[in-house]
C-alpha cells in the first residue's frame, strides 16, 4: 500500500485529503507543523508528500526544498493564493505539481495517482539498468557506465564532474544557481564550498567544450548560476 503524508494545518482540510485518499487505497498520515512534518517527511519512507505552504514553524518552501536535498519522491503543493504558483516556479524548489485552494478531492486522488504511476515508471526504469542515455549535439553521457564521450572520443571525468554534467544535462534550459549545484552535487558532505562548484564547472568545460572560453554546452548566466544549452 503507498504511503502518503499530508502536511496541512488546517486539520479539516486534511482529513478530507485523507479520506478520499484512503477511499482510494492509500495510507495516510497527516503532520500539522512544518517542522515536524519535514522531519517525519525524512526520516520514514512515503511515496508522495502533500505539502501546504502555509504552515506553522516552517512553510512549505523550505520544507520542499530540504526534502528535494535528499529525496526525489514526488511532492504536491497546496497554496491558498493564485501567485504563489510563480513562485513555486520561479524558486525552482523541485515540486512536481502544484493545485491551488479550493480543489475538489477527487482532483488531488487523480494527480497523487497520475504521479505516483509515474514515479513507479521511472524508477523501474532506473531499476532494470536499462541503458540511460542523453545525447546532445557531440556530446553522449551512458549514465549506466558513466562514460561520457565528445564527438566519438572517450573523456575521462572524476565523480563529482560527472555528476555535475549530469545534472546539468539531464535538465537541459534549466538555470540551476551555485547553491543548489552545491546541494544537489555535494549534499550532505559540505566539505569545500560554493567555489567548489566554479571550479568544477571549469574542469569539465576543459574537457567538453572545444573552445572553454565560449562554451557551447555549460553557459553562465551570469548573477544566476549555470545552464546547460540544448
Ligand atoms: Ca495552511
Amino acid at each position: 500500500m503507498k504511503k502518503i503524508l499530508i502536511i496541512e494545518d488546517e486539520i479539516t482540510i486534511a482529513e478530507l485529503q485523507r479520506d478520499y485518499l484512503e477511499v482510494n487505497g492509500f495510507s495516510v498520515d497527516i503532520q500539522q507543523q512544518g517542522d515536524i512534518g519535514l522531519k517525519k517527511a525524512l526520516e520514514e519512507s512515503y511515496d508522495l508528500i502533500i505539502l501546504d505552504l502555509m504552515l506553522p514553524m516552517m512553510d512549505g518552501f523550505e520544507i520542499c526544498r530540504q526534502i528535494r536535498k535528499v529525496k526525489d519522491i514526488p511532492i504536491l503543493m497546496i497554496s491558498a493564493k493564485k501567485e504563489d504558483v510563480d513562485k513555486i516556479r520561479g524558486l525552482g524548489l523541485g515540486a512536481d505539481d502544484y493545485i491551488t485552494k479550493p480543489f475538489s478531492p477527487s482532483e488531488l486522488v487523480a494527480r497523487v495517482k497520475a504521479h505516483l504511476s509515474r514515479y513507479d515508471r521511472l524508477s523501474t526504469n532506473k531499476n532494470n539498468g536499462e541503458k540511460e542515455e542523453i545525447k546532445i549535439r557531440g556530446l553522449s553521457i551512458d549514465k549506466t557506465s558513466r562514460r561520457v564521450f565528445v564527438n566519438e572520443r572517450e573523456i575521462t571525468l572524476t565523480t563529482k564532474e560527472f555528476d555535475l554534467l549530469t545534472l546539468l544535462a539531464s535538465n537541459p534550459n534549466r538555470v540551476y544557481t551555485k547553491d543548489e549545484l552545491f546541494d544537489k552535487v555535494w549534499g550532505m558532505e559540505s566539505l569545500g564550498d560554493i567555489a567548489t562548484v566554479t571550479v568544477h564547472i571549469r574542469r569539465v568545460r576543459e574537457k567538453i567544450e572545444l573552445d572553454p572560453s565560449n562554451p557551447k554546452y555549460i553557459h553562465t548566466i551570469w548573477g544566476v548560476g549555470y545552464r546547460f544549452e540544448l
